[in-house]
């Protein structure tokens, strides 16, 4: 059966045509999902119910189960959403002083291996559809019955090795009238997959391209991340600047700091020649300890000399707000989970 939150506006447009229906049934379809956040095709009651029941047929709205909720001391909240097909998938949302942000996961599992990962380990077992990275905002809408302001995606997996999907559930969470989200507000993270950011330049979204950088020289940042054995710093760096000067937009970059082995100042000196002259802003991540993981957080003094450093040399920082860490919701925390 098809997934309806699948398909864009203008998709859907050409679906209801063939089913012999006028263009115009789509729009009302793409209200009733994204607006009014109705779980079932009877509720859509301006249309008939021999479309309601055409639909019903053919399609599915795929509404997400959530398992297991979770919140923190600081009110962040964890969703283990059942996917419908035996896995399950976590998804955060975060309270900022600008808003809810919400964190979506873009596949079920991640091939990228990060050494500081949660995800890491864990069998790669599908990218999600377009419709299932859009569902996991629609669920926590309806959950909370309230409405998200930003997105990033930085859950579990790669999200530009799903690139296909990501852009057109980007395109859906953007329209006017879906769920109005402006590309503004939606964050793209990459752990450096060369060639698909300069897919993305064509793509003319204004979303903001987060990389996860994390280390300054290609011994350390493939120790780190293996995709760096694919893509090198050097490389990774030339198509951020390419990617700077065909938008005109800052790339955020994302170093996440861990005791003794990115967070001396030789790194950050390193760090400010890599970056110097690019139109920036560097994100620091207290680096969050994880089961098995090699690598553990910086002292907060060392964290707190790397962005001063940082920002007397002309490089733009700022340490990033650890948000529900104490439900393993934190940065490189979330992980696939079977059901
Ligand atoms: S940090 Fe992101 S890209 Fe790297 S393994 Fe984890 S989910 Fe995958």
């Amino acid at each position: 059966m098809k997934k309806i939150k699948d398909f864009t506006l203008e998709e859907l447009k050409e679906e209801l045509k063939a089913l012999g229906e006028k263009p115009f049934r789509a729009e009302q379809i793409f209200h009733w999902i994204y607006v009014e956040k109705v779980k079932s095709f009877d509720e859509m009651t301006n249309l008939s119910i021999s479309l309601r029941e055409k639909l019903e047929q053919e399609y599915t709205l795929s509404n997400f189960n959530i398992i297991k909720k979770q919140e923190s001391q600081d009110g962040t909240k964890k969703y283990l959403f059942d996917v419908l097909d035996g896995n399950a998938i976590e998804t955060v949302l975060m309270e900022y002083h600008h808003g809810k942000t919400i964190c979506v996961s873009s596949q079920i599992g991640c091939k990228m291996g990060c050494k500081f990962c949660a995800s890491t380990g864990i069998a790669f077992v599908r990218s999600l559809t377009a419709g299932e990275i859009v569902e996991q905002i629609i669920a926590v809408e309806q959950d909370i019955q309230d409405k998200i302001s930003n997105i990033v995606f930085m859950g579990i997996g790669e999200p530009l090795d799903n690139y296909e999907n990501v852009i057109k559930a980007i395109r859906i969470l953007n329209h006017s009238k879906g769920l109005n989200i402006g590309a503004r507000h939606i964050s793209v993270s990459t752990s450096g997959l060369v060639p698909k950011i300069y897919d993305l330049v064509k793509e003319n979204i204004p979303c903001t391209l987060s990389i996860s950088l994390h280390a300054t020289n290609n011994e350390k940042r493939s120790s780190m991340m293996p995709v760096n054995n694919a893509y090198p710093i050097e490389e990774l760096i030339q198509a951020c600047k390419d990617y700077i000067a065909a938008t005109n937009r800052r790339i955020s970059f994302e170093y996440a700091l861990a005791k003794d082995n990115n967070d001396n100042l030789e790194d950050a000196k390193a760090l400010v020649k890599l970056l110097k002259g690019m139109l920036c802003h560097v994100n620091l991540i207290p680096i969050n300890k994880i089961e098995n993981g090699s690598f553990t957080k910086s002292t907060n003094e060392n964290i707190i000399k790397f962005r001063d450093y940082l920002n007397d040399h002309g490089i733009v920082a700022t340490i990033r707000r650890e948000l529900g860490s104490d439900i393993d919701a934190a940065c490189g925390q979330l992980r696939r989970k079977n059901l």
